[in-house]
């Protein structure tokens, strides 16, 4: 049971994530849902920094920047979709059921949107 409203987030980001699960834990032999993959993409940009997003698993570069998207309910680092798609890590069961309820089409946030109502990793 994930109770946090973020996701995507690892250890293995470095010290400041040290009390994030590992990407290993959430790595599934269930064949992905495409629309996951879809709705990840289509988040809403929260913050973008200027660093070398390289995969936990496969070693391989997938970023220049690290972009965190949102749905307004969730926060997610862009390069979730890269595990999803390419290693198969499963988002939480709670997370699922909401992109199910948007038609797995993510919601926009708009400018008023106030950020810091996120839960961020701690
Ligand atoms: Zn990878």
């Amino acid at each position: 049971m994930w109770n946090k409203k973020w996701f995507g987030f690892w250890k293995e980001d470095g010290d400041h994530y040290s009390k994030c699960p590992s990407v290993n834990e959430w790595v599934d032999c269930v064949k992905t849902d495409t629309r996951v993959i879809d709705y990840l993409d289509g988040g809403s940009f929260v913050s973008a920094s200027p660093v070398v997003v390289q995969c936990h698993i496969s070693n391989e570069i997938i970023d220049s920047s690290k972009v965190i998207l949102t749905d307004g309910y969730w926060m997610w680092p862009k390069d979730l979709s890269h595990y999803v798609s390419k290693h198969r890590v499963q988002v939480p069961h709670e997370f699922y059921l909401l992109m199910k309820l948007k038609g797995f089409t993510c919601p926009k946030v708009d400018d008023d949107f106030d950020i810091m109502n996120l839960e961020y990793p701690e």
